[in-house]
C-alpha cells in the first residue's frame, strides 16, 4: 500500500525520555494498536504518521501532531486511549464535531460519549456513572465544558489514558481561528501532570505552531508535522468578472450530480446564491449562523444524507462537517487566509477521490478584509501578521506558479514540486506589459483625488464620463486612454489594485479609487517598475478528469454499479432508521469495493477496507444478503 503523505518535520526540540517500557516489554505496543486499527476501526494500515504518533502516546509521553485534512488524526488519540488504561479526554471546539465522532465511534463499538449542553440530565447522569465505573474509554468535551471547576474536580478522581486537544490552532492568536476559552487548557498541563496531552489540528504554519506549544506547555514534547499534500484537490481560481452569481451558477451546473459547498461572504449571499442555484434546478440549500437552530441542523442532515447536494454557506459552516464524498468547494467570495482556504477547500474529497477546489476572488475582497483588519481592537503586532496572511492569500491566488506549491510552502514545507494539475500548471498564462497604460490610470486616479469608483475612472480615461463637469474634462487626464477597451481598463485597474498601486476605499458600498503606496507609485512613473497584464487561456470543460494521474477512481465498473445502488440504497434506509449520516455506517469506497469484490462469506467481507469487528457484527448479515442477491 503506498503511504501518499510523507513525514517532513519530526523534531524533537529537547530529548523526550526514551520509553522504558520498551526493555521489559517484548511485544511492541504498536502492533496491538495496529491489530485495534484492522479490528475496530477496519483499515489494514496506518498512514501518514499516524503510527508515531500513536507509539509517542502510548509511551506516555506528549505531543504535537499537524495531519492534512481527512489524513486520520482521530485515531491518533482513539486508539491510544482504548488502550491505555483510564478514560482518554477529547476536547473538541464543536458540539457538531463531537456528535459525528461519538456516533461514529458507537457504530463501531467503541465505548464513547460526549457531555454537552445538549445532552439531558438522564443521560448526563448515565455518562458519569461509566466514567466512574471505568467503562468509558473516550469522552468529549468542549473547552469550557471541561474546565468549569467542578468538572476538574470530578475528573481529578478519575484515572485518564490521555487528554487529547482537537483543533489546538485555535488556541493561537497568530492561527486563523483563535477562540479564547481555548487559552484555557493551558492549565491542563499543571492540572493533570502525569497524563499525556496530544494537540492535533490540520493548518497551522510555524508561528502558530510554536505559540500552540507554548500556550499549551509542549515545549519539550515532540512535533509530527506531515505533509500538507492534498493530491485528490485540484485548485483553481479566477478573478470575478461580472455576476459572480452567475458565474457560480455556470460552475455548478457544469458538475451536476455531485456534493458541494459554496462559500459566500455574507447570509444574504448564501440566500441569493442556493435560490438562484434552485432556480436552475441543483438541489441547493443555505446555512448561516442566522438560521434557527434547528433549521440549520435539518439542513446540515438534508445535506449530509444527501448523495448530491450543494450547501451554500458561511464559514458557519465548516469543521464539524466530514461529509466524505464533497466533489467539490467553491469559493463565491475569497477567503479569509491560506489556513482557512486550505481548511475549507479541504471539505472536498476526504474520501481521497478527486475533487475541485475553486475559487473566486476580487481586489474588492481584498480591499475589504484589509480594511477589516484596520478596524479591529487588537494589538499592533498581531494587525501586521494579519495583514501580512491577507497579502499572502492574494499573492497565492493571483499569482503565477502552482497553487498547491505555493499553500504547502507557505506552511513550511520544503523541496515541494508542482502539483501538475491545478490551473496554473496545466493552464497557459501570457503576461503583456501595461505599464504606460498604468502610468495613464495612475495619474488619472491622481487627478480625480480619489473621489470616484472605477467605473468613472475608466469612463474618464475614455473620455466617455456622463454630464462630465467643465473641471473634469479641463484635466490632461481626461480621454487619454482610446487604445483600451472599458473592460481592458477595468482589468488593469483591478491589477493595481493587486499590487498596491491603487486603493480602494470601500465607503459603505460605494467604493472609491485612489492611488495607493506612493514609493511604488513613484517607480512606475519613473519606469523602474514595470506592470504586467496576465491573461490566463480558458480551461477546456473535462479538464480535471484528464489531469488525472493514474489515481484509482471510485468508479464502480459497469456491471458492479447496481450492486453500489443497491448498497447505498439498503445504507440509506439503515441511516434513516438510527438518524445517523450514511457515512458513519460505511464511506462510498468501502460499498464500492463490496460491489467489486461480491464477499460470499463474512470472512471475505471482514478484509473489505472500512469493514471492522463492530460493523460486522452489526451489518455483516445484511450486506452478505444484498449481495447474495446480485449473486444469481
Ligand atoms: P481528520 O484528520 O480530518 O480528522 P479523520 O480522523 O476524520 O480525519 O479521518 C478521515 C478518514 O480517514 C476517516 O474516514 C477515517 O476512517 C479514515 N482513516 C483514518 N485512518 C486511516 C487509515 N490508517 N487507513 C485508511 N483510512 C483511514
Ligand atoms: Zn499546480
Amino acid at each position: 500500500m503506498c503511504v501518499r503523505r510523507m513525514a517532513i518535520a519530526v523534531s524533537r526540540p529537547h530529548k523526550a525520555p526514551m520509553p522504558s517500557a520498551v526493555a521489559e516489554a517484548p511485544a511492541d505496543p504498536l502492533d496491538e494498536a495496529r491489530a485495534i486499527l484492522r479490528r475496530t476501526f477496519g483499515h489494514a494500515e496506518f498512514r501518514g504518521l499516524q503510527a508515531n504518533v500513536i507509539a509517542e502516546v502510548l509511551a506516555g509521553n506528549s505531543a504535537m501532531a499537524v495531519l492534512p485534512t481527512g489524513g486520520g488524526k482521530s485515531v491518533c488519540y482513539q486508539i491510544p486511549s482504548m488502550m491505555r488504561p483510564g478514560l482518554g479526554l477529547v476536547v473538541s471546539p464543536l458540539i457538531a464535531l463531537m456528535t459525528d465522532q461519538v456516533a461514529g465511534l458507537q457504530q463501531s463499538g467503541v465505548a464513547a460519549a460526549r457531555l454537552d449542553s445538549n445532552i439531558d440530565p438522564q443521560e448526563k447522569a448515565d455518562t458519569w456513572r461509566r466514567i466512574e465505573a471505568g467503562e468509558l474509554d473516550l469522552l468529549y468535551v468542549s473547552p469550557e465544558g471541561l474546565m468549569q471547576p467542578w468538572m476538574l474536580e470530578r475528573l481529578a478522581r478519575v484515572p485518564l489514558a490521555l487528554i487529547a486537544i482537537d483543533e489546538a490552532h485555535c488556541v493561537s492568536q497568530w492561527g486563523h481561528d483563535f477562540r479564547p476559552e481555548y487559552r484555557m487548557l493551558g492549565r491542563l498541563a499543571e492540572l493533570f501532570p502525569g497524563v499525556p496531552r496530544l494537540a492535533v489540528t490540520a493548518t497551522a504554519d510555524a508561528r502558530t505552531r510554536d505559540d500552540i506549544r507554548a500556550e499549551l506547555h509542549l515545549e519539550a514534547s515532540p512535533e509530527f508535522v506531515d505533509s500538507f499534500a492534498r493530491p485528490e484537490l485540484v485548485l483553481s481560481a479566477e478573478r470575478k468578472r461580472g455576476s459572480a452569481l452567475k458565474r457560480v451558477v455556470e460552475l455548478v451546473a457544469a458538475r451536476p450530480d455531485r456534493s458541494g459547498v459554496i462559500y459566500a461572504g455574507s447570509r444574504d449571499k448564501t440566500e441569493q446564491i442556493a435560490q438562484a442555484l434552485r432556480d436552475a434546478g441543483v438541489p441547493a440549500l443555505a446555512y448561516h449562523a442566522g438560521l434557527e437552530r434547528q433549521l440549520r441542523s435539518d439542513r446540515l442532515e438534508q445535506f449530509l444524507q444527501a448523495d448530491a447536494a450543494v450547501m451554500v454557506a458561511t464559514i458557519a459552516f465548516g469543521m464539524g462537517v466530514d461529509k466524505p464524498d464533497v466533489r467539490f468547494v467553491i469559493h463565491a467570495d475569497a477567503p479569509a487566509s491560506i489556513e482557512a482556504y486550505w481548511q475549507e477547500i479541504g471539505r472536498a474529497g476526504r474520501d481521497g477521490d478527486l475533487a475541485e477546489g475553486i475559487t473566486l476572488y476580487g481586489a474588492a475582497d481584498m480591499s475589504w478584509a484589509l480594511r477589516r483588519i484596520g478596524e479591529r481592537d487588537v494589538d499592533p503586532v498581531v494587525k501586521q501578521a494579519q495583514t501580512a496572511k491577507v497579502r499572502q492569500l492574494y499573492a497565492l491566488l493571483d499569482g503565477t506558479g502552482c497553487r498547491a506549491a505555493t499553500v504547502r510552502r507557505y506552511f513550511g514545507e520544503e523541496g515541494v514540486e508542482a502539483c501538475g494539475q491545478c490551473d496554473l500548471c496545466t493552464g497557459r498564462i501570457d503576461l503583456s506589459d501595461a505599464t504606460e497604460a498604468a502610468q495613464k490610470a495612475l495619474s488619472a486616479a491622481h487627478r480625480l483625488g480619489g473621489r470616484f469608483g472605477r467605473g468613472r475612472l475608466v469612463d474618464h480615461l475614455l473620455g466617455k464620463t456622463k454630464d462630465v463637469s467643465d473641471s473634469e474634462a479641463a484635466l490632461s487626464t481626461w480621454g487619454i486612454g482610446q487604445e483600451l477597451s472599458a473592460s481592458a481598463w477595468r482589468d488593469l485597474v483591478e491589477q493595481l489594485l493587486f499590487e498596491g498601486l491603487l486603493r480602494e476605499d470601500p465607503n459603505d458600498g460605494r467604493p472609491l479609487v485612489g492611488v495607493g503606496d506612493a514609493d511604488a507609485v513613484r517607480a512606475v512613473f519613473r519606469g523602474e517598475r514595470r506592470v504586467a497584464i496576465q491573461t490566463r487561456a480558458e480551461e477546456p470543460a473535462g479538464r480535471v478528469r484528464k489531469a488525472r494521474k493514474g489515481r484509482e477512481t471510485l468508479a464502480t465498473a459497469p456491471s458492479d454499479k447496481a450492486l453500489f445502488e443497491a448498497l447505498r440504497a439498503w445504507r440509506s434506509r439503515e441511516a434513516k432508521g438510527q438518524h445517523v449520516p450514511p457515512y458513519v455506517i460505511f464511506h462510498d469506497r468501502t460499498l464500492a469495493e463490496i460491489a467489486a469484490v461480491k464477499p460470499g462469506s463474512r470472512a471475505a467481507l471482514e478484509r473489505v477496507n472500512g469493514v471492522g469487528e463492530g460493523k460486522l457484527a452489526r451489518y455483516g448479515a445484511a450486506v452478505l444478503e444484498v449481495v447474495a442477491g446480485f449473486a444469481g
